[in-house]
């Protein structure tokens, strides 16, 4: 803990955590040294942990990277943070993201821009960690944290992990609690670990997981033993290869590495499947009205009353309009305008209901996917990291990063992101896994063997 808190001050032009608490992290680094003498040391007991700024942790203040939470330090722990707690590890602080968990650069931060540790070879330039959990992702790479949580509504945690060389796994929707993590798109939400290893996912993935009767979408189901699972043996294993993967903008090295990744699972003794996901093609248009439809709606307790930022004003409407236009940026403007217009009567049969339907056939075609494979492999992302200015001004090319990505949490499925490789400029690249629902066990095996 405390060679992290060092490194972290000698960090902070990456601008990775929006809070660092490193008081907090030296009594709890202590609490864990008396159980490991006391020969009591939890799973995680020990280790420094960066939490997304989404996680509301009790007493240290919670932006969700927002203006409009200022001041909000929540009275309750989040259920995931506090299963980690339980399990020994430490705080370090609260890291930055995409306000309120909706970008892919973590360029929509309230608290600035956050830097990936990585460099093209021979060039200065600044490249996004992706996001939205940039920060998590950033912390974890440049190890200023050992490892960090993350959520993930269409890709937050498995981008990141991507641009950074690092693992990110979200998981089944509904083998994490929600309660206490700020929401953006209820019915898409998940948290996951972000590691080095998928070792480390496997662990911390372990602490985090569990059913919470807080949670009304939490799932009652025993958490298993992830580590266990990772045998390294996946003889027989079928693992899916989706032609409609095979997307308009896909770098070549990209492409290249999706077909060496499913070699080097061939060469292990898994056996590739040429698979069809012919709803692929919707689901960015149906992730895009159905996440903002849902973040209008969660986002309307932000009112000047309840928490944080409150303009002061002569009437209480005007008082709710001036703080709401002082508070959001323009991404999350751009949502909620979006998600209102979809819901609004008139237009709610055009766009969300024919959203909803989409998803549920999108869903289906894994259901039959996976009545012939036990994992599907594609690229984590289109491109491998890009530079602040070059994708940012169009947010429909933003959107498109998440093309890989956003059909797993339409589906509630869990996916994988490992890095597998670096590109010609040195960059991290990753490879996706999606698995079976609550088998994110058979994913983290495979994972495995792509690392
Ligand atoms: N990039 C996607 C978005 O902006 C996904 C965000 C997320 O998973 N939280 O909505």
């Amino acid at each position: 803990t405390q060679a992290h808190l060092e490194a972290m001050a000698a960090a902070r032009h990456l601008n990775a955590y929006i809070t660092e608490t490193p008081e907090k992290a030296l009594t709890m680094a202590e609490a864990s040294d008396q159980r490991r003498r006391a020969g009591k040391a939890g799973a995680m007991d020990g280790i420094p942990l960066a939490i997304k700024d989404l996680f509301c942790t009790e007493g240290v203040p919670t932006t969700a990277g927002s203006h409009i939470l200022q001041g909000f330090k929540p009275t309750y722990e989040s259920t995931v943070s506090t299963n980690l707690w339980k399990a020994g590890a430490v705080m370090l602080g609260k890291a930055n993201l995409d306000e309120f968990a909706m970008g892919s650069s973590n360029m929509t931060s309230y608290h600035g821009h956050v830097a990936n540790p990585w460099k093209r070879k021979g060039d200065p330039s600044v490249l996004v960690p992706g996001g939205s959990s940039g920060g998590s992702a950033a912390s974890v790479a440049a190890r200023i944290a050992m490892a960090a949580t993350g959520t993930d509504t269409g890709g937050s945690i498995r981008q990141p992990a991507a641009f950074c060389g690092i693992v990110g796994i979200k998981p089944t929707y509904g083998r994490c609690s929600r309660w206490g993590i700020v929401a953006f798109a209820s019915s898409l939400d998940q948290a996951g670990p972000m590691t080095r290893s998928v070792e480390d996912a496997a662990i911390m993935l372990g602490a985090m997981a569990g059913h919470d009767p807080k949670d009304s979408t939490s799932v009652d189901l025993p958490v298993p033993d992830f580590r266990a699972a990772l045998t390294g043996d996946i003889r027989g294993m079928k693992i899916g290869i989706p032609k409609e993967y095979r997307v308009d903008g896909m770098s070549a090295e990209i492409e290249t590495l999706w077909a060496q990744g499913a070699e080097w699972l061939k060469a292990a003794g898994a056996i590739p499947v040429e698979i069809s996901l012919p709803h692929t093609k919707y689901a960015l248009p149906t992730y895009y009205i159905i996440a903002p439809a849902e973040a209008s709606s969660n986002l309307a307790r932000y009112d000047g009353v309840r928490f944080g930022l409150r303009v002061p004003a002569d009437t209480l409407d005007e008082m709710y309009e001036l703080t709401r236009a002082a508070g959001f940026g323009a991404e999350v403007k751009r949502r909620i305008l979006i998600g209102t217009y979809v819901l609004s009567a008139g237009y709610y049969d055009a766009y969300y209901l024919r959203a909803q339907r989409l998803r549920s056939l999108i869903a289906r075609d894994f259901t039959e996917a996976f009545k012939q494979v036990d994992v599907i492999l594609t690229p984590a992302t289109p491109t491998a990291a890009f530079a602040e200015g070059e994708n940012s001004d169009d947010p429909v090319a933003m959107y498109l990063n998440d093309v890989f990505t956003v059909t797993v949490n339409l589906a509630g499925l869990p996916g994988i992101s490992v890095p597998a490789a670096l590109s010609a400029e040195g960059l991290p690249l990753g490879l996706q896994l999606i698995g079976k629902a609550f088998d994110e066990a058979t994913l983290l095996r495979a994972g495995q063997v792509l690392e």
